[in-house]
């Protein structure tokens, strides 16, 4: 329990994976939680399910790309809700497979969008809502290994999750005085459907190279979340944290 009781957290990509965990903790250590996702069935059911765990908690089905629409997902969060202390922008996708020099430009572009521009749309809106609640709060955006080093046949995500550390380094110099700690999680490869569609050899290779010898579990990076999220985190902010069984050691 990390001791949530009477705040209030959005979890995007919050349906599946990572997020799926990551929400399911904070409505366990007793916040309120809106869940955010592309997929409007999932996001209702999640939202039902947190509720039977005897807290607040509403879905919202939007395209975390869309600046309009991720705006009234704060504004719809903070009405019903009641406020906005806690906001981990973690919806993200893979994209295609290739080497940097025949990279689909559509597919970079896409990317670039959905796991770059997206955090930055919603880190906006949620710095807002927290700066006039005057409260302050905790950011927490989903990074990678890859926040850190390259990947072969994935640039756009690379590149995409750098930029995430970046822009999450300097956000947290910024907002500081407004009291909203922000912080990058970067787990290494996590057994969630986002790997679903990598070649399981490939799956199996990647086990060794994390000193733990296999890949994590989304709880296991919910725990860091849960962590950053709290009161516990009070002095940390504008760091990445790894949570990688030493994949970024050697
Ligand atoms: P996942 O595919 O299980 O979940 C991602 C969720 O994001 C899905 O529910 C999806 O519908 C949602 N989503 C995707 N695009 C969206 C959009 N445009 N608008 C709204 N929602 C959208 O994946 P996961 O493995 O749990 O990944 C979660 C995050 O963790 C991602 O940012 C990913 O890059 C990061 N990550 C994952 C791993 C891993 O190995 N699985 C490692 C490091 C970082």
């Amino acid at each position: 329990d990390y001791q949530l009781k009477g705040k209030v957290a959005i979890v995007t990509g919050g349906v599946s994976g990572i997020g799926l965990a990551v929400a399911e903790l904070l409505a366990d250590s007793g916040a309120a939680v809106a869940v955010w996702d592309l997929k409007a069935d999932a996001v209702e059911k999640t939202a039902e399910a947190l509720r039977k765990k005897g807290v607040k908690s509403i879905g919202i089905a939007l395209n975390v790309t869309d600046e309009h629409a991720v705006e009234a997902a704060v504004k719809q969060t903070v009405e019903e809700l009641g406020g906005l202390d806690i906001a981990v922008n973690n919806a993200g996708i893979g994209g295609p497979s290739a080497a940097s020099g025949d990279y689909p430009v559509e597919g970079w572009k896409n990317v670039i969008d959905v796991n770059l521009n997206s955090v930055f749309l919603c880190q906006r809106a949620q710095i807002q809502a927290m700066r006039s609640a005057g409260k302050g709060g905790s950011i927490i955006n989903m990074a990678s290994i890859l926040g850190q080093v390259g990947f072969g046949n994935s640039s756009a995500y690379a590149a995409a999750k750098h930029g995430v550390v970046g822009l999450t380094q300097t956000a947290a110099w910024e907002h500081a005085a407004d009291k909203i700690r922000i912080n990058a999680v970067g787990p290494g490869f996590i057994a969630t459907p986002l790997l679903d569609k990598m070649d399981p050899k490939v799956k199996q290779a990647l086990e060794s190279k994390h000193a733990l010898g296999r890949l994590g579990t989304p709880d296991e990076v919910a725990a860091l979340v849960a962590w950053l999220a709290s009161a516990d985190a009070s002095f940390a902010t504008g760091t990445y944290y790894a949570i990688d069984g030493g994949y970024l050691a050697q």
